[in-house]
């Protein structure tokens, strides 16, 4: 691979992580990882670390420090090998892997113990030390929520907080509190220690390829923006379906459901940059001061009549029989944990008063699928002489997975002497314009956190924005009885078709 060649082949004092970079690199940097054998590290923070070098975008002196209970440098060198092998973009490349494995160590302790704290200081130092060169430190807390604030304070204990120099960013994991109140709390708690502008709050949505293009797509074509509003646009419907049950992950799960864990951040931000005006520039503060804008303008949701929520059972699913969620290992037989949550929401500015906004989650249903659909207005007369009725409305689908890509439904005549009148799609997908794999989301926000770009990144006021959205739903749900019950496999309660329907719309199929 020309990746290992360049690294095997590269002069003393060359720049052994540098290749073909058409863009900027990020200045020498130590990534510390805390819950550095957890799945999310080995899943997806590590490969990606890989990846991002493989791709020649990590700076010269980059150093990973793992925070481990047990291990050692070269047992959680060899643990980080197994996880790139299994996990990462590329193939792992023996010549780059030896260039990267000195430079991972590991430093020992619970994260409740003090000394953590100062052998961390003390291991960050050596390693400027010896590279003769001060990193910027990322702390990127892959670690339970209940560990973010006393870590954010124990780290700036140790002088690597608010003021540290060299600078320090945290990076923290969904989720972001449990509701409003607890949201508050925690950024409070988070904010003691360190300043705004250094937490990077990840939604690993914004790091999609198309989530980003949804951008692009609105601001750098003329023709779309004059028509997003609501005298072109009668709704807009957010999909996140998931096929797959919860698997081992009860214990999170349970105390979630699919309000928190989907509609709150992923839905919620997919929706704010559908909304949102157009900022003056692609700047962080900028992008986000309308991304919050957006949320703060979404009025308050009637939870009896906005929300629906449902808990799958048994069914069937791919061709496979799957158990009901109260049967999943781990879920209490009694729980009232939803699968399943879906809102109806307005949003009261000049731009989008009186367009509903349908946003729903669920798990078991029947495909992965993750889409924005805005639905246009028909047009206003049909001039065509028997013309099929049935020829529906333009409608523009923006599929963020499993196929990243766009397409806009646009009535065509159907050939022949008759005139009659047909749906055909006008389709772009990324794989086939631009013929590269998208890097995983992951990369993205981990190259952005490096570089000090936190245009991806959740601000305080956005997740606050969005609990307080879902927070009347929260309550409601907690006041009432069960779940509704809906069979794996298919789309969801019959209570969630109420939503659309009060509109005379309904839900795209799944
Ligand atoms: P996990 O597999 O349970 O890993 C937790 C990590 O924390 C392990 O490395 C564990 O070390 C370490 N740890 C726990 N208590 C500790 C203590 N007192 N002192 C030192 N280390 C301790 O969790 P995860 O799935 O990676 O998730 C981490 C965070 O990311 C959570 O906030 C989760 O909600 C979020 N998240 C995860 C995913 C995902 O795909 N997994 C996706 C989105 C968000 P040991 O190995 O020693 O136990």
């Amino acid at each position: 691979m020309a990746t290992g060649e360049r690294a095997r082949d590269a002069p003393t004092g060359a720049n052994p992580f540098a290749q073909d970079v058409d863009e900027q690199l990020p200045p020498p940097s130590t990534l510390v990882l805390f819950g550095a054998t957890g799945d999310l590290a080995t899943r997806k923070l590590l490969p990606a670390v890989y990846d991002l070098l493989a791709d020649g975008r990590l700076p010269e002196r980059f150093r990973v420090i793992g925070i481990a209970r047990e291990s050692d440098d070269a047992a959680f060198r060899a643990r980080v090998r197994d996880a790139i092998a299994q996990h990462a973009r590329h193939e792992l490349d023996p010549a780059l892997w030896q260039a990267l494995e000195p430079r991972i160590g590991v430093v020992i302790g619970d994260f409740g113990s003090p000394e953590l704290f100062d052998a961390l200081a003390a291991a960050l130092a050596a390693g400027d030390r010896a590279d003769g060169v001060a990193t910027q430190r990322l702390f990127y807390l892959a670690v339970s929520p209940t560990f973010f604030a006393p870590i954010a304070a124990a780290l700036a204990r140790v002088g690597l907080g608010r003021g540290a120099e060299p600078p320090t960013r945290l990076l923290i994991e969904k989720p972001f509190g449990r509701d409003l109140a607890s949201a508050i709390e925690l950024n409070a708690a988070i904010q003691a220690s360190f300043d705004e502008p250094q937490i990077f709050r990840i939604d690993h949505y914004l790091g999609k390829e198309t989530v980003q293009n949804l951008l692009v797509f609105r601001f750098a074509n003329g023709i779309f923006e004059p028509l997003w509003n609501r005298t072109t646009i009668e709704a807009v419907q957010i999909t996140v379906a998931e096929d797959l049950g919860i698997g081992h992950r009860a214990g999170y799960y349970d105390q979630s459901g699919a309000l928190r864990d989907v509609l709150q951040n992923h839905a919620l931000q997919l929706l704010s940059l559908v909304a949102m005006e157009s900022p003056a520039s692609f700047d962080a503060s900028l992008v986000r001061d309308e991304k919050a804008k957006a949320l703060r303008a979404v009025r308050p949701v009637a939870p009896l009549e906005d929300a629906a929520r449902g808990q799958y059972t048994a069914g069937w699913v791919g061709g496979e029989h799957v158990p009901g969620y109260l049967e999943e290992p781990g879920v209490p037989p009694d729980s009232r944990t939803e699968t399943y949550a879906a809102m109806r929401l307005e949003i009261e500015n000049w731009r989008w008063a009186g367009v509903p906004f349908y946003l729903r989650t669920g798990k078991r249903l029947p495909v992965r699928r993750t889409e924005i659909a805005i639905a246009f207005r028909a047009a206003p007369h049909l001039p065509f002489h028997g013309l099929d009725a049935a020829a529906p409305a333009n409608e523009l689908v923006i599929s963020v997975q499993p196929n990243e890509g766009a397409t806009l439904r646009i009535a065509a005549k159907v050939p022949g002497t008759a005139m009659r009148v047909r749906p055909v799609q006008m389709d772009f997908q990324y794989g086939a314009a631009f013929l590269r794999e998208s890097p995983e989301a992951y990369e993205r926000l981990l190259h952005d956190a490096l570089m000090g770009d936190a245009t991806l990144f959740t601000r305080a006021d956005e997740v606050e924005a969005a609990w307080r959205i879902v927070d009347p739903i929260l309550r409601a749900w907690e006041a009432a009885g069960a779940p509704e019950p809906y069979e794996a496999g298919t789309a969801g309660p019959v209570a969630a078709d109420a939503l659309p329907a009060q509109d005379g719309q309904s839900w795209r199929p799944l």
